[in-house]
């Protein structure tokens, strides 16, 4: 037997992306698969229903009647109690199924047996790097928060030589050097800014400083497990409130990133650090998603403080929706992959790793 697989519109406000574009959905009917898809479900994401169909994709009018007919459901949001409701039991669902926000939903897919696995929840593992949305999605919105503070700010980001003088190219700080923070570096580089960068972790200092951009060395190294930062301590972060405040004061743009894994983003740009900043500079904080890396972000807002402009981007990997469903539509591949048996089963082996951290829920249990 092959499997079915649904696609349906992504009806969170905002979502622009599509669980599987058209390139991946041809992969997936070469190998037998059936897929369907919802009316429109690519069409916020520029793919439009011809190109499903070309790819040899059913077209569907409404998401009940994709979802009825399907095993195996490919989302980007969570789904709703609805769209859970219409889910046929035993299914698989796999997505960014954020089970801190909505117990209730994971609770209600474990009742009707529909087997759940979060890609938020992929170990970053070496062998998972195809299948890390986290990570592609991370690139995404780096990448866009530099294009935003380069359009927010009142001065260019390179040099310019012209016959009406010189200009000099602006300072960019990047706060975090994970997986966005590099890509935010990449990008203003590309742009011509100066880029410095600072991070609690260490091992970021090549990969910052092979981007072409400054790393900012502090005495202050907290590295946590897996990679990741841990939490500073109360003295920690006066110390880092102490060795930020001239290199935030220097800069005409400013862009966080920091995060530390299950817990809220840290606070690192204080009030008085922003009084700091020359009128005309710009601070895009995209830890504005998870509380905030800067006091005065308020998330989805542009607000001015002492003339300093500063926007909280929620949901960025949205805003580019194009390339950001073809990354993550390849991710989901690599994980069916993991998942099926040329195509033909579908075996949960929970000695994989993969599968056993992004589990949320299996034949009627809650694995979290
Ligand atoms: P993240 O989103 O958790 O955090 C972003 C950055 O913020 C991190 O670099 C972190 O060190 C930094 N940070 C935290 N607290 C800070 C503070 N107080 N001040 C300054 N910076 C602070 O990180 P991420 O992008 O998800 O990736 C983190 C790391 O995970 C990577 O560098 C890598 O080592 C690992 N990773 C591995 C894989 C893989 O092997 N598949 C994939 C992706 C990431």
């Amino acid at each position: 037997m092959s499997f079915s697989i649904a696609i349906i519109r992504e009806i969170t406000p905002d979502e622009n992306r599509v669980a599987l574009v058209p390139e991946s959905v041809k992969k997936l009917t070469d190998k037998g698969f059936k897929v369907y898809l919802e009316k429109g479900a690519g069409e916020n994401a520029r793919y439009p229903d011809s190109s499903y169909r070309e790819s040899g994709a059913e077209v569907l009018e409404n998401a009940r009647e994709v979802l009825s007919r399907s095993q195996i459901i490919l989302k980007v949001q969570p789904p709703t109690p609805e769209e859970i409701d219409a889910i046929t039991p035993n299914s698989f669902l796999i997505g960014f199924l954020q089970h801190y926000k909505y117990p209730e939903r994971i609770k209600k897919m474990a009742e009707r047996k529909i087997n759940a696995f979060a890609m938020e929840l992929i170990p970053r593992i070496s062998r998972a790097q195809s299948i890390d949305a986290l990570s592609s999605q991370a690139a995404v919105a780096g990448y866009k928060a530099a294009i935003i503070a380069a359009n927010m700010s009142s001065r260019f980001f390179p040099m310019l030589t012209t016959a009406a003088g010189t200009i000099r190219p602006s300072k960019v700080l990047v706060i975090g050097a994970g997986v966005a923070g590099l890509q935010a570096i990449a990008t203003s580089r590309r742009l011509g800014a100066i880029v410095e960068a600072y991070d609690v972790r260490k091992a970021v200092k090549e990969e910052i400083q092979s981007l072409g951009a400054k790393f900012l060395e502090s005495p202050l190294v907290a590295e946590g497990t897996g990679g990741y930062a841990r939490e500073l301590t109360q003295e920690e972060k006066d110390q880092q409130h102490k060795f930020m405040a001239d290199s935030v004061g220097r800069t005409d743009v400013v862009i966080t990133t920091a995060q530390v894994p299950g817990k809220k983003a840290p606070l690192i740009i204080t009030t008085d650090m922003v009084e700091k900043m020359r009128p005309s500079s710009v601070i895009v904080d995209i830890a504005a998603e998870n509380c905030r890396n800067c006091e005065l972000t308020i998330p989805a807002e542009t607000v001015e403080h002492k003339g300093v402009l500063r926007y909280g981007p929620l949901n960025l990997p949205s805003t580019l929706p194009t390339h950001a469903s073809e990354m993550y539509s390849k991710n989901l591949l690599n994980f069916l992959n993991l998942l099926t048996k040329d195509g033909k089963t579908l075996d949960v082996d929970f000695n994989d790793e993969v599968l056993q951290k992004s589990c949320l829920t299996y034949k009627g249990e809650t694995k979290i």
